[in-house]
């Protein structure tokens, strides 16, 4: 995309806001391979080898024994599935490791390159749902650096895996759903998967990222990368001389709309007249002539053409009278919930949610227990962040097992 392509209707399906897995990508193809779990050809995917064995601390089950054929599906089957109540440590059954990566997001990935190459032979879980993390659900990512043609966001993560498989990582495509974060008599931390399956590890390092929040109303999902975007960093670009709108009265909100003011003109829309944004941006983008306010309203419906956003219909919560707002784009900016449930309070979090670590490494308030990525970061929220503090992790981790 060049700032000369100017016509929204030739960006269809080429920025970057399409959220859901199962939109389509610039070529109508489903995440690049119509597959669910939008890692490319899902080749190499899911094959703890043999190789992966020799990841395994001595007299455990190995995550060899894990589903080797199930490359690109979720659950892995394994011996031990049933053992769904293995919460705490079932040493005899459960697989062991050194470090386990949780989530394969680029931090995630990252992580798994650096301990890969360090010879920890590292097991992502990678989730079911969303393997290779947001980015999956992405068009073409401009701003990651090394590929000056931008690259698909898919294709981008498929290389990451790779990468990291190449040097020893392995893969199970499923969720965490319990953790007992403290060592066990053993030294080992144990998470139970969706599935059953029980692994251990010395170090756990989390990294599973954070989910936009939708606004959930009618023509949302249909326009999810046609139009609605939850990325303004990302996606700004695309709507040069664009009518634009951000949805929202926080920091995030305030900060798209005075950063989108360098591509078009911008409405912020709000609900009430009171911002929760803090005083400074308020004021910046009260005095920002790009900027015009739509308060006491809430977005009820996005219009479109069937092929991209023309508007929004916004609703007055005071009286319910309703009005239309002309739009090409329109930016929801309400917030991210990062992905930390599954930890069950055992990680310190702020008020947000967020992994909080300590001052500017990746460690938590548990021993052993690392962030990196989207979890720990309300901040920043980038692919490359997100791979830089991957590396962090794996460099913090690798200092713990080797102490
Ligand atoms: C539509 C869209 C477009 C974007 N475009 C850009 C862009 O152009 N450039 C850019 O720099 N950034 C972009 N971003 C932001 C970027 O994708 C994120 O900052 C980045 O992916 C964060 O990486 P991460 O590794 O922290 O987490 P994520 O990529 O969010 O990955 C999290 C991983 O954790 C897994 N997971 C979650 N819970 C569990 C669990 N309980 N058990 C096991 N696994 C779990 C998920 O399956 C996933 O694999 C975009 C984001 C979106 C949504």
């Amino acid at each position: 995309m060049t700032s000369n392509d100017s016509d929204l209707s030739d960006l269809s399906g080429l920025f970057a806001g399409a959220t859901d897995a199962g939109s389509l990508l610039g070529d109508g193809s489903l995440l690049g391979n119509g597959s669910g779990n939008g890692l490319g050809d899902g080749s190499g995917a899911g094959s703890p080898s043999a190789d992966s064995a020799d990841g395994s601390l001595p007299g455990n089950g190995s995550i060899g024994n894990a589903d080797s054929s199930a490359a690109g599906t979720s659950a892995s089957a394994t011996p031990d599935a049933s053992d769904a109540s293995a919460a705490s440590a079932n040493v005899s059954s459960a697989h062991t490791h050194r470090v386990v990566i949780v989530g394969s997001g680029p931090a995630g990935w990252t992580a798994a390159l650096y301990l890969g190459r360090a010879g920890f032979k590292p097991l992502v879980i990678a989730g079911a749902l969303t393997p290779g993390g947001q980015l999956v659900n992405t068009s073409t990512v401009e701003n990651y650096p090394g590929f000056p043609d931008g690259v698909q966001g898919p294709d981008l993560m498929q290389a990451m895996q790779k990468q990291a498989e190449k040097f020893g990582a392995t893969v199970v495509y499923n969720d965490v759903t319990r953790v007992t974060l403290s060592d066990d008599a053993d030294g080992y931390k144990t998470l139970v998967l969706d599935s059953g399956e029980v692994h251990k590890a010395q170090a756990v390092i989390l990294t599973t990222g954070s989910q936009y929040r939708h606004l959930n109303v009618p023509g949302e999902k249909e326009y999810g990368g046609h139009g609605v975007s939850y990325c303004a960093t990302c996606d700004g670009f695309f709507f040069r001389g664009k009518k634009i709108a951000v949805v929202g009265g926080g920091d995030s909100a305030f900060q798209d709309a005075l950063f989108l003011t360098r591509f078009a003109d911008v409405t912020l829309i709000h609900r009430r007249e009171g911002f929760r944004a803090s005083k400074v941006l308020v004021d910046r983008a009260r005095t920002n002539p790009k900027i015009a306010f739509r308060l006491n309203a809430t977005v009820s419906e996005i219009t479109g053409d069937g092929q991209k956003v023309t508007g929004v219909t916004l609703l007055d919560p005071r009286d319910g009278s309703t009005s239309h707002l002309a739009l090409d784009g329109l930016f929801v900016a309400i917030g991210m919930t990062p992905n930390t449930a599954f930890l069950g309070g055992q990680v310190t979090l702020d008020d947000h949610g967020y992994i909080v670590t300590d001052g500017g490494s990746t460690r938590t308030n548990v021993p052993g227990v690392f962030a990196a990525g989207d979890v720990a970061d309300p901040v920043y929220q980038q692919a490359v962040s997100a791979a830089g503090m991957g590396c962090r992790a794996a460099l913090d981790a690798q200092a713990y097992l080797d102490r």
